[in-house]
């Protein structure tokens, strides 16, 4: 899961950003306001850390932008502000949640599961099919109900695909879900990931959609419901 860091305090945002790759994410950290509002228009993060403190453009202004455009993706104010004031501002211009710095890795940790969560609008953690799914949780996947573990890249992978069922994703859409900026991404790393996940998943879930992109097969995607009917799906 790529998240975005927007953090002008050297020291928090590298132990920040470190806490978060050790966590399975991957992670573009920005220390200014322009380049936040740069990063968000390119899109793909499944949460934003913002910080209010920000030169050349304040964090608050940066979300009130991306707001207005009708950008979606959920903000987590990280700030040393502890003022209600601030706090009010926050919520009320799009933030999903607030934190007061010096805070708890772990509490942080919970609070973004909690609005990426929200934000794919579940009340419970998992989304996909009846024959796929992903626990967004604890981050497994769900083979016709049996349960197990994916790597951060594979997790990665297969929300970007299951978080829009029939949609083909191209290969930089992928790498863009999967990747962080400045990682070595080899020009086959796409495909052996969804080698591997084919391996482990079927080879028909991860469909390949030539020259275009990939998708997931409609019997992974569909809703229960649907599959039931149409019966065995294969
Ligand atoms: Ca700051």
């Amino acid at each position: 899961m790529r998240v975005l860091l927007v953090e002008d305090d050297e020291m928090i945002g590298d132990s920040l950003a470190h806490a978060l790759r050790s966590s399975g994410f991957s992670v573009d950290w920005v220390k200014e306001g322009l380049l936040a509002q740069s990063a968000l228009d390119d899109g793909g993060y499944a949460c934003v850390l913002l910080d209010l403190g920000l030169p050349k453009r304040d964090g608050t202004e940066v979300l009130r932008q991306a707001r207005a455009k009708g950008d979606q993706t959920p903000v987590l104010v990280l700030t040393a502000r502890d003022g209600l004031d601030d706090r009010i501002t926050g919520l009320d211009i799009g933030a999903d949640d607030y934190l007061v710095k010096p805070y708890e890795f772990r509490e942080l940790l919970a609070r973004m599961r909690a609005v990426i969560r929200r934000r794919d609008g579940a009340a419970h953690s998992l989304i996909g099919g009846a024959d796929v799914q992903l626990d967004l949780t604890t981050r497994e996947v769900l083979l016709q109900g049996e349960r197990s573990q994916l790597s951060a890249r594979e997790f990665a992978l297969l929300h970007a695909l299951l978080e829009r069922p029939g949609a083909i994703l191209s290969r930089d859409q992928l790498e863009s879900r999967i990747y962080g900026w400045g990682e070595e991404v080899s020009s086959n790393a796409v495909d052996v990931l969804i080698h591997g996940m084919r391996r482990k998943l079927g080879a028909d879930t991860i469909r390949n959609v030539r020259g275009l992109g990939w998708r997931i097969s409609a019997a992974s995607a569909a809703a229960p419901a649907a599959v039931a009917v149409a019966g065995s799906a294969g």
